[in-house]
């Protein structure tokens, strides 16, 4: 438990920033200027031209554009299927289902314990994540070794209302399709149509399905980072969304604090209360006021919840908070400002000791900063998809994937190879099935010629 900090008179945290040429110096600057035109034409220019596809791509490829109805099938098939995060019997089937998929096709697999996380809360609102277990599946070979990433969980909990895969010509609709269903199906059909041709022997592959992306890979996160040490690529199948591929993404931090004070009747003893309410607000108030859109860092207080009822102080209060940062050391600093803020007392001129503050904070995402080896990578899968006909272009992102966590190990990652979507973590949630076809055939592609390198 932390203890409120003894100092009558609050501190002001120093403000979180960085200096601009620190940030001017990097390889991205996406997150300054927006998106960044000049960096689509560079890297657009220094696209490496790639040999014409061989006799036996062109098979592959082929067999990949009869798959549709069944791919659909499969979609259909996982989407209604709830995954969300803390529905471990759902997740349980979904994983259970991939993994005889992967077992067909010459995989070893084997299970990664899940964990339970627990968050400080006011009473009534406990918060413990249970996570289901992950799966890793493995072929061994020679050349080069790919891990390939899914998750399997989605935002949507079993009570919500969105549930159900539909089908609009070339739309889907349902919770996951995009974010990551759909990716899911890409890469396993990727796999089935090389194994098909007899093209997987040989090829050094993992596949890490993790249970917990959506809630910051908590648990998957040491099994990521593992693999990540032991394999010369990273493929993730987050959604493309509109045929653009993400090149850097801002890191991600979270918090959970939990301002512990004194009951008393609002009316007859309104003075020997302690109201975790007030604090909890003055405390939004600096943490809110951290965010910086100069330097990309930003920080939202996104839930509150606190109080008894209208006329008693209130004795405890929440706020769960959210961080963006372009840089590792501003994450940290943030981290460090959050602490100080928690261990301040602002409401009360004089600390009784009876307020306190329990938090839980985590950086659960690195930032995603390119590297050469990371655009020769995303060079390569968009000079590959020119050769199939797929115009694809770069985009830089807010948000993180496990990608961020295997490229910050020193893993080369692309981290959008899902199929094509809008809206997730919404109830308009869809993907364009054409592009199941269309980033599976672009796999194949790249699984080949990465693994034979
Ligand atoms: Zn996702």
């Amino acid at each position: 438990m932390r203890r409120s900090n003894p100092a009558p008179s609050p501190q002001k945290p120093p403000a979180a920033r960085c200096a601009s040429s620190a940030v001017k110096g990097l390889l991205f600057t996406g997150f300054l200027m927006g998106q960044s035109l000049a960096l689509q034409t560079s890297l657009a220019q220094t696209a490496l031209v790639e040999s014409p596809l061989s006799r036996s791509e062109q098979e592959v490829v082929a067999w990949v554009a009869e798959q549709e109805d069944d791919m659909v099938a499969l979609l259909e098939r996982l989407t209604n299927i709830n995954t969300g995060t803390l529905n471990k019997e759902g997740v349980d089937e979904v994983v259970a289902l991939l993994e005889a998929e992967l077992l067909d096709l010459g995989f070893d697999s084997r299970s990664l314990t899940g964990d339970v996380i627990e968050m400080p809360s006011c009473p009534g609102s406990e918060y413990t994540i249970d996570v289901a277990d992950h799966l890793l599946a493995t072929r061994k070979g020679a050349g080069k070794r790919l891990l390939m990433i899914g998750h399997v969980d989605t935002v949507f909990p079993l009570d919500s209302p969105f549930q159900r895969f539909s089908r609009e010509g070339d739309t889907a609709y349902g919770p996951g399709v995009s974010d990551m269903k759909g990716g899911l199906v890409v890469m396993l059909y990727a796999l089935k149509a090389l194994n098909h041709f007899d093209q997987l022997d040989g090829k050094a592959i993992s596949i890490l399905l993790n249970s917990d992306e959506e809630v910051g890979s908590l648990s998957s996160r040491k099994y990521v980072e593992q693999q990540a040490a032991l394999h010369d690529y990273g493929l993730v199948y987050e959604s493309s969304g509109n045929n653009r591929l993400t090149r850097a993404r801002k890191g991600l931090g979270q918090a959970r604090f939990v301002v512990n004070g004194r009951a008393s009747h609002a009316g007859g003893a309104h003075q020997q209360g302690r109201s975790a309410i007030k604090e909890l607000a003055y405390k939004i108030v600096e943490i809110e006021n951290m965010t910086d859109y100069e330097t990309g860092v930003t920080v939202n207080v996104g839930v509150i919840n606190g109080g008894e009822a209208r006329n008693t102080v209130a004795p405890c209060a929440e706020a769960l908070v959210d961080l963006r940062y372009p840089l590792p050391q501003q994450g940290l600093d943030a981290v460090r400002q959050w602490e100080e803020i928690f261990g301040n007392v602002y409401s009360y001129p004089v600390d009784s000791g009876e307020l306190s503050t329990n938090s839980w904070t985590s950086l659960h995402r690195p930032p995603k900063i390119p590297t050469e080896e990371s655009d020769a990578l995303l060079n390569k899968t968009i000079a590959i998809g020119r050769l199939l006909g797929q115009e694809l272009t770069v985009t830089d992102s807010g948000g993180g994937t496990d990608g961020s966590l295997t490229q910050a190990i020193g893993l080369p990652t692309l981290d959008s190879l899902g199929s094509d979507g809008t809206g997730a973590h919404s109830k308009r949630e869809e993907g364009r099935i054409s592009s199941l076809v269309e980033r599976a055939q672009l796999s194949v592609v790249l699984i080949g010629r990465l693994a034979e390198i």
